[in-house]
């Protein structure tokens, strides 16, 4: 837990979510009715902004797509598409929604326990690329192609989920760790060699592409680049080895975001150069990342209101519109979410206006459970019933990760901007 991280920064020159705003996203906030509330606002501008400087960052040769799963709104792939090679999906849910959002944008399709009419699906459509998870997959893979394989459809290009060996430690501070221990994801060096066997003989509509490794979430620029050169020694010696035509080395997402800090960036920068000089070790090698959080988290704000604040056992407790079935990112990963208070200056009641006495306050959603914390220890000095509080880093795995239907309050409207 960050101690302050409604608006005191970590840092004297690290700016506070209120000194994040953008001037549209505070326009919004001002002017959408209570009945409008709560309100998730997407800066498209800043979304676009981010990307290009990311695209910027990489070296050309390294492409980039964007996991959907993190934020799947059309309007956000839209505004993406310019910056990046292709999209990541992660079921046949997600496939069908950003083929029909993005239709000709190139994907690849990933996630375990794909089912045979998830796997026919991805066929039918025409994916241009199939993350295995397992070797059943693999097998099923190819049986479903043998069945559906056409002269005129061009291949589909296969890389094996792969749990690549890193050195000991290297995930251990990741915020989430898929690899390196027992989990649903991927398969072993040996089993990947196994399946660009059974790939290189007789499998009509598939090509033995390389391998995908995502082994965690969370990392700063110098471990995702220890992963990316594991992950590319791995795939370089497997395609020495099985003689793959045009090998292919998907590195990951999991770039970290610190939502104690949300002024603050990954290092792009730092990461692309290291990228560049992995590129020229293996020449010959595409690689690719895959970032989700990354990209789409800095241009999501969940607007609402203050309905009530009360002192309780000795803090100020504010309880909005909304709450954690709407924006369930503070819930899931037990952090406070940044906010910034709009302060809205009428008050239509003939009673007094509920406030804050102290200068810091606990932000609580309408849910009947002592869960519903969207963010403790907010900088916002005297905060009143009827004021806007705005959280920011809201736009990715926010909304559609929410247990939306619980309690049956109203779903949040969306805007644009
Ligand atoms: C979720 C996911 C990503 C994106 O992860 P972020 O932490 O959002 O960058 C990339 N690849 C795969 C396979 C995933 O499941």
């Amino acid at each position: 837990m960050t101690p302050e991280p409604g608006g005191v920064p970590a840092t004297e020159d690290e700016p506070s979510a209120a000194e994040l705003l953008t001037p549209s996203v505070r326009a919004a906030a001002g002017a959408l009715r209570p009945g409008e509330l709560p309100c998730y606002v997407y800066d498209l501008t800043a979304l676009r902004t981010h990307a290009a400087s990311v695209r910027r960052a990489l070296p050309p040769a390294v492409e980039l797509y964007y996991a959907a799963k993190a934020n799947p709104e059309p309007a956000i792939l839209a505004a993406l598409e310019p910056f990046t090679d292709g999209y990541e999906v992660s079921s046949g849910g997600e496939l069908e929604h950003v083929r029909a959002a993005a239709p000709g944008h190139p994907l690849a399709f990933s996630g375990p326990g794909k089912t045979p009419a998830e796997l026919s699906a991805a066929l039918g459509a025409g994916v241009e690329r199939i993350h295995a998870e397992s070797l059943h997959e693999v097998r099923m893979l190819a049986a479903l192609a043998a069945r559906t394989a056409s002269a005129g459809r061009p291949p589909v290009r296969v890389l094996l989920r792969v749990d690549v060996p890193v050195d000991h430690g290297v995930l251990s501070g990741s915020a989430l760790t898929m690899g390196g221990r027992p989990s649903p994801f991927g398969m072993s060096l040996e089993e990947a060699s196994e399946a660009l066997r059974l790939l290189a003989g007789d499998c009509p509509g598939l090509v033995p592409a390389g391998i995908h490794a995502h082994l965690a979430s969370g990392l700063d620029a110098p471990t995702l680049l220890r992963v990316a050169r594991a992950v590319a020694r791995a795939a370089a010696d497997l395609a020495a080895r099985h003689r793959l035509a045009a090998p292919e080395a998907v590195v990951g997402g999991g770039m970290a975001v610190d939502y104690g800090r949300p002024g603050g960036r990954f290092d792009w920068e730092g990461y692309g150069a290291g990228l560049a000089r992995l590129a020229r070790t293996h020449p010959g090698l595409r690689l690719r990342i895959e970032p989700g959080r990354s990209l789409t988290a800095y241009c999501g704000w969940y607007v609402t209101e203050v309905l009530d604040v009360k002192r309780s056992h000795g803090e100020d407790v504010a309880v909005v519109r909304g709450g954690t079935h709407h924006l369930r990112t503070p819930a899931a990963k037990g952090h406070d979410q940044p906010a910034a208070v709009v302060a809205v200056e009428e008050w239509g009641h003939p009673w007094p206006r509920p406030a804050a006495a102290g200068g810091h306050v606990t932000v609580a959603g309408q849910l009947c459970t002592p869960k519903d914390v969207l963010a403790r220890a907010v900088a916002a000095p005297g905060l009143r019933a009827g004021d806007r509080v705005v959280f920011a880093m809201a736009g990715a795995y926010a909304w559609n990760i929410s247990h939306r239907d619980f309690l049956m309050h109203p779903p949040p409207g969306f805007r644009f901007v």
